[in-house]
C-alpha cells in the first residue's frame, strides 16, 4: 500500500498512535501501517452502517390501491414511489429493483404486510 496523505493529517495519526501503542498492541496492532489499516477499516464499517440505515430517507405515504409506497429521498428532496408488484418491487425514478429506494423499503414493515398480502416472497439479503 501506498498512500499519500497532507503532512498534518499524517502527524496527527501519528500521534494518536504514539499515545495508543500499547493499547492497539494488545488489539494486535504492532505498527503505524497496521494502526492506519484498521483505523479505515473501522471507518468503512461505520459508514456501510450508515449507508444500511439510510438516514436520509424517511417512509413518506402510502397509496393502497396501487400498493406503491412513497419514501422521501432527503439527499435529492426528490419523492420516490415504490411499487410492490407480484414480480417484486419496482422505483419510479430509478427504474430498477436495486436501488437505495428499494433497498430502504425492504426495511419497512409496511412492505412486507403487501408483499405478504400479494404472495411476494422476500429476495435473499445479498451481504
Ligand atoms: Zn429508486
Amino acid at each position: 500500500m501506498n498512500l499519500s496523505v497532507a503532512i498534518p493529517v499524517y502527524e496527527r495519526y501519528k500521534q494518536t498512535y504514539q499515545k495508543k501503542k500499547e493499547q492497539l498492541v494488545r488489539k494486535g496492532v504492532t505498527s503505524f501501517a497496521g494502526y492506519i489499516t484498521s483505523t479505515l477499516e473501522e471507518l468503512m464499517e461505520k459508514d456501510e452502517v450508515f449507508a444500511r440505515r439510510a438516514p436520509f430517507m424517511q417512509e413518506f405515504g402510502f397509496d393502497e390501491g396501487t400498493n406503491t409506497i412513497y419514501i422521501k429521498d432527503n439527499r435529492t428532496n426528490r419523492i420516490a414511489g415504490v411499487t410492490v408488484r407480484e414480480k417484486g418491487l419496482t422505483c419510479d425514478i430509478d427504474q430498477r429493483d436495486d436501488c437505495v429506494h428499494i433497498g430502504f423499503a425492504y426495511a419497512l414493515p409496511q412492505v412486507y404486510k403487501v408483499m405478504e398480502k400479494l404472495g411476494v416472497r422476500p429476495p435473499k439479503i445479498k451481504q
